[in-house]
């Protein structure tokens, strides 16, 4: 494959290529990945990862033996960087510049590769990927650079021949994600010790794990409340036992034999302490101790191997648990409750101020996520004939219906 995006069939020969390009955090990059391969799988190509600037090739295993998924190191990586809205080879831009009526790509395409642009703010043009009609001109197109920050497989259903595929592969639809990302990433060697030397002392004795993982993603919303609903949710669900404030201490010789271990995996230590407390305050009911343990400290978002190590292993221990809590929007809770097959409990979208209290009264703290599936954030309203009136996601498949944690997102149940 050439270097500066001007492949030839000769250079190319009979393969078809998917080349994903890294973007975001790492629960982004792990569930776009996932999309990637699996549009790869519908359409016999061959998917190929940009590692530059990420740490693909460090924090995982390579899932194919005797090959490998990433790009060569000589490849120019510069290049991919124009990959961006302006880039003339993308795949709305094509179709734009050949009218609405008129929904085709040039034949044959110029340098042999399209750019497919699945961002969250992807437009009309771009969003007919999903459609037939485009995907039968694009399957004769050698390469397609694929930069995305959503789980885009719910979309991936709307044309009905990779329906019919997807359901073949996977009959139970709603397992999807976990079978694919269990085979997709494992921790690499140099991830097992960090994972190891916190599951053995902090977690192996255990007899029951309960992760919970806080990400607040709007600016609006305050730790500390999300704090206290974090607290009612695992008691009102029983997740976690209360306090008994009125019962006798215990003391060495008390009856409790076990242990529950909860994870608390945050940037934000506001809710590893508030728990940690809770239980350090008074005994609880039942018969365990619960420990509350939180694996990483990290405080802000940041970025290199060292952090994302920590974010993977964090990660890694969440699956391990029994139950799940998760916070809604985030693509890093999808990746741990995809890995550990547990429809999580999703903590109700934190509103702002007063208005807190009400709607928890009304929705609950938390409740069961619909499915195992991530959210396709940003589906699009299918215009495959370019009529400018697209059709509603959530009415296209029964399968197919609303996020609970993003309005206007779907998800397949
Ligand atoms: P999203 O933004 O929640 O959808 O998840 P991403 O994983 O795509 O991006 C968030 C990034 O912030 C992660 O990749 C980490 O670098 C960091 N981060 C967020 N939450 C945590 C956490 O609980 N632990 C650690 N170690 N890092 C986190």
């Amino acid at each position: 494959m050439s270097q500066n995006g001007s492949n030839s069939k000769e250079d190319l020969g009979d393969c078809q290529f998917v080349i994903w390009i890294a973007n975001s955090g790492l629960g982004n990059r792990m569930i776009t990945i996932t999309s990637a391969f699996v549009y790869a799988l519908l359409t016999d190509r061959i998917l190929l990862l940009d590692h530059s600037g990420t740490d693909v090739n460090g924090l995982y295993c390579e899932p194919f033996p005797g090959t490998s998924w990433l790009l060569p190191e000589n490849y120019d990586y510069n290049w991919i960087n124009d990959m961006t809205w302006e880039n003339k080879h993308k795949l709305g831009l094509y179709l734009q510049e050949n009218g609405t009526a008129n929904v085709t790509i040039p034949n044959p395409i110029p340098n042999n590769y399209i750019f497919i642009n699945l961002m969250h703010d992807y437009d009309d043009y771009d969003k007919r990927f999903f459609c037939n009609r485009i995907q039968k001109q694009v399957r004769n197109v050698p390469i397609l650079y694929w930069r995305s920050n959503n789980y885009a497989v719910p979309g991936l259903h709307f044309d009905h021949e990779f329906h019919r595929e997807l359901d073949l592969m996977f009959p139970e639809r709603d397992t999807m994600f976990h079978h694919m990302i269990r085979y997709l990433f494992r921790p690499s060697n140099v991830m097992w010790g960090p994972i190891l030397r916190f599951r053995q002392p902090y977690l192996r004795s255990a007899h029951r794990q309960v992760g919970l993982q806080l990400r607040i993603l709007e600016s609006n919303v305050s730790a500390s409340v999300v704090a206290d609903q974090l607290l009612a949710c695992v008691l009102e669900k029983s997740l976690l036992p209360k306090q008994m404030k009125t019962a006798p201490e215990d003391t060495l010789h008390n009856s409790r034999q076990g242990t529950t271990a909860v994870v608390v995996a945050s940037l934000d230590m506001v809710y590893y302490e508030k728990l940690r407390n809770y239980y350090l305050d008074f005994p609880a009911e039942g018969d365990d101790y619960i420990a509350v343990h939180s694996p990483s400290k990290e405080e802000y978002q940041q970025y290199g191997f060292d952090h994302d190590k920590k974010a993977w292993a964090d990660i890694y221990l969440l699956s391990l648990s029994d139950e799940l809590v998760t916070s809604p929007w985030s693509t890093f809770g999808y990746v741990a409750h995809g890995l550990a097959g547990k429809t999580p409990w999703m903590l109700t979208k934190t509103p702002s101020g007063e208005l807190a209290l009400e709607t928890f009264q009304a929705q609950g703290h938390c409740n069961r996520g619909v499915s195992l599936e991530p959210c396709f954030h940003a589906p699009p309203e299918l215009d495959c004939e370019g009529h400018g009136i697209g059709q509603d996601p959530k009415t296209i498949l029964p399968f197919i219906r609303p996020c609970e944690d993003v309005v206007g997102g779907v998800k397949i149940m």
